[in-house]
């Protein structure tokens, strides 16, 4: 069996749940192991119906009032407690804040390596993995020898579009039998503030970046009303925070977001590769450039070479016109 740690929000199955599903359906056909879920906190049949969608033969489910919202000690202690008592060939999760968090408590309890952040696996007797390092900026080939291998797969590296499996099924549940110590509910999440209604960055189906090229944070106004009428949000470079023209929030790349839209319109930006990384998973990109050169030009889908401050007010009345 290789186990998927699976994460959840308010009743419906993350997109980082279903790349680690989708992931995980290759590496267990490659493995030759059966695919099961790891559902803690809820065992809502739309959870894993959904699960089954992509591919779970069987969910585990752990529920119990303290669990309801994320705890990382009483995760991780109980994806351990999985470990011993299920016997697992492996286990996986996506490498987002959380899924590492609970891998490392996984690793810490049972004593085991972890690797995170994998974008390739050959299963053999020692596992050789490629991961993403330096947040994008470096790969590595690492080899490891664990007896239960714990693997974290890439946000949005490896899986751009997760798919349902072919052969969708309702899953067998198997609610599992916890033990939780005081100790294990150290850290708890007590309450979550919304600070932003909409769209944002890291699920925008649209981001309108904006770079060193946009000359001034009122420039950016433009974006704002570009990103306003596509439904999407505004995003922007190192540069651009570096000069205090937008909050850190904002910013894309290795030391920002890593975003997937459909479609990123980045607009006086140069595609450094700090950037790009964060930049990548985006499905298709338009840059708009006043250099045919530029990084971002050479690898986008579509580029228009011109001056953004006129480019981007055309698109803007070009919208507004055909919409009237
Ligand atoms: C450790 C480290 C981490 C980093 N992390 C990040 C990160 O997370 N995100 C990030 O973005 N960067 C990051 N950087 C910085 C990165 O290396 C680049 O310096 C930065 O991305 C450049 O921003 P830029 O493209 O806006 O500016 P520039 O590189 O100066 O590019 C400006 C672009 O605008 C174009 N332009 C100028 N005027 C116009 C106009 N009127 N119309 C159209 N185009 C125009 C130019 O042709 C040029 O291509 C990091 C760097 C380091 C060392």
């Amino acid at each position: 069996m290789l186990l998927v740690f699976v994460e959840h929000e308010d009743g419906v199955l993350v997109e980082a749940a279903r790349e680690a599903l989708t992931f995980g359906r290759t590496l267990a056909v490659k493995m030759g192991e059966d695919l099961h879920a790891a559902l803690i906190g809820s065992d809502d049949d739309d959870l894993v119906e959904a699960a089954g969608e992509y591919g779970a033969e069987t969910v585990h489910t752990a529920t119990r009032a303290a669990l309801t919202d994320y705890s990382p000690s009483a995760y991780g202690s109980i994806v351990a407690q999985m470990v011993e008592s299920l016997g697992p060939a492996a286990v996986l999760a996506c490498g987002t804040s959380r899924g590492n968090e609970v891998m490392a408590q996984v690793a810490a309890r049972l004593d085991v390596p972890f690797v995170a952040n994998a974008l390739d696996i050959t299963p053999d007797d020692d596992w050789q993995i490629t991961r993403v390092q330096w947040g994008g900026s470096l790969l590595e080939d690492v080899s490891l020898e664990a007896e239960v291998p714990l693997v974290t797969c890439g946000l949005h590296a490896v899986v751009s579009e997760p798919g349902h499996s072919q052969d969708p099924d309702i899953p067998d549940i198997e609610e599992f039998d916890i033990e939780l110590e005081d100790a294990d509910l150290v850290t708890m999440v007590r309450d979550r503030v919304v600070q932003e209604a909409g769209v944002t960055l890291p699920t925008a189906p649209v981001v309108c970046g904006g770079g060193r090229g946009v000359g001034s944070a009122d420039g950016f106004s433009q974006l704002e009303e570009l990103a306003g009428l596509l439904g999407g949000r505004v995003g922007c470079s190192r540069a651009v925070t570096n000069l205090g023209w937008r909050p850190h929030s904002d910013q894309v790349g290795q030391t920002g977001t890593r975003i997937a839209p459909e479609i990123y319109i980045a607009s006086g930006i140069s595609g450094a590769i700090q950037h790009w990384v964060g930049a990548m998973a985006s499905k298709h990109i338009l840059a708009i450039n006043t250099d045919a050169e530029a990084n971002m030009v050479t690898k986008a889908d579509w580029a228009v070479i011109g001056d953004l401050h006129e480019v981007i007010p055309a698109i803007v009345e070009e919208i507004k016109a055909r919409r009237a």
